[in-house]
């Protein structure tokens, strides 16, 4: 059996009291009864808790009926143990306090770290540095920690305070029936802590928008797409919480002359027909300087031919990969009198041969029908 006393008697209420009593004569003996202002009486202690627990039976209409109709007995057939100590008290009843009470005794530092954010940084380079690497410095804003307060969000000399709603554990209670919903605290957002001479630097935020220049190593291979992290250079976190990470999103600029196929690239060279015909030694230009290339007599419009080595090094491997050489025939244009005589006699010289082979493969064709 319970010995306790009559909730209607704890608050000093009578049975039928409105909402407005209830909180008032609750607040009263809260006040009367508060730890803070009760140290060490076990007395005080124990009727600041009865109180609690008539107030959050009585306010709540469906306690309220049971407890009217049952009393103490049926409350706890309904599963109501009111409560465990101070912190469930503080956490359901943090809005009432507020009003009241200036106490911060009841501290719990316990605030929640924030990771800062990811930063985005689009950097455009030429193709000659995204083969070779290049160390840049770039310019970016960014929330850094406040160098006046160190990112408390204090002005210098003060400190914060456990937040007075929760009690500093960044979360409340408020009863539903008879379940018990914990929330994110709305006073300190959670932080459990409230800043009462905040920095005048910052506005009590714990950060300040910096331009920030940051130096960053690009790697030989990089290409359109490829994506560094600079871990740590995100912004600054708050409440202690690691910074964010910064990444670096490339954009390679086409080249006149090279076009890259991965670790490849590919020059187009035009020859004339001349050259291609009688085969020829021409000077390639390279990432690396200029490098003689061997056309074969007899070379056709589009043959490719390769550097092996002459390319742009893997991100991964380092190893190197391909130039490759297409080659463009041209044909010519605003030819001389003797040129075009001589083009003339080395068309009849061609028209003869074509001829012949003609006659030699009709032969050989007939031959083979008349059998
Ligand atoms: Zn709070
Ligand atoms: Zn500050």
């Amino acid at each position: 059996m319970t010995n306790k006393r009559d909730y209607y008697d704890v608050l000093g209420v009578h049975r039928d009291a409105s909402a407005d009593e209830l909180k008032s004569a609750y607040r009263k003996l809260a006040l009367k009864y508060h730890p803070d202002r009760n140290p060490e009486s076990k007395d005080a202690e124990e009727k600041f808790k009865e109180a609690a627990e008539a107030y959050e039976v009585l306010r709540d209409s469906q306690k309220r009926s049971i407890y009217d109709q049952f009393g103490h007995q049926g409350l706890e057939g309904s599963g109501f143990h009111g409560f465990g100590g101070f912190e469930d008290i503080f956490s359901s009843f943090g809005d009432i306090f507020e009003d009241f009470f200036g106490f911060g005794s009841r501290r719990h530092s316990r605030t929640r770290a924030q990771r800062g954010s990811d930063l985005r940084y689009d950097m455009m380079l030429n193709f000659m540095d995204a083969a070779f690497g290049i160390e840049k410095e770039i310019d970016i804003e960014k929330m850094e920690k406040c160098p006046t307060c160190d990112g408390n969000g204090c002005e210098p000399g003060t400190s914060p305070e456990s937040c007075r709603q929760c009690q500093g554990s960044g979360q409340v209670s408020r009863s539903q029936g008879f379940f018990t919903v914990r929330t994110t605290c709305n006073r300190c957002r959670g932080t459990g802590q409230t800043i009462p001479n905040p920095c005048s630097t910052c506005k009590g935020t714990g950060q300040i928008l910096e331009n920030k220049k940051v130096s960053i190593k690009i790697p030989a291979g990089v290409d359109s797409g490829s994506r560094l992290r600079l871990t740590g250079e995100g912004e600054a976190g708050m409440y202690g919480g690691p910074s964010g990470d910064l990444y670096v999103f490339i954009n390679v600029k086409p080249h006149e002359f090279f076009q890259r196929n991965e670790t490849d690239i590919i020059c187009q060279i035009p020859i004339s027909f001349v050259q291609a015909a009688l085969g020829d030694k021409i000077m390639i230009p390279t990432l690396h300087g200029e490098k003689k290339l061997e056309i074969p007599k007899g070379t056709q419009p589009g043959d490719l031919f390769r550097f092996n080595g002459e390319g742009i090094p893997s991100l991964h491997s380092k190893k190197r990969g391909d130039q490759i050489i297409q080659v463009l025939v041209k044909t010519p244009t605003n030819l001389n009198k003797k040129q075009e005589a001589l083009l003339k006699q080395f068309a009849d010289l061609e028209t003869e041969k074509f001829s012949n082979k003609l006659k030699t493969i009709l032969k050989g064709d007939s031959a083979s029908t008349s059998r």
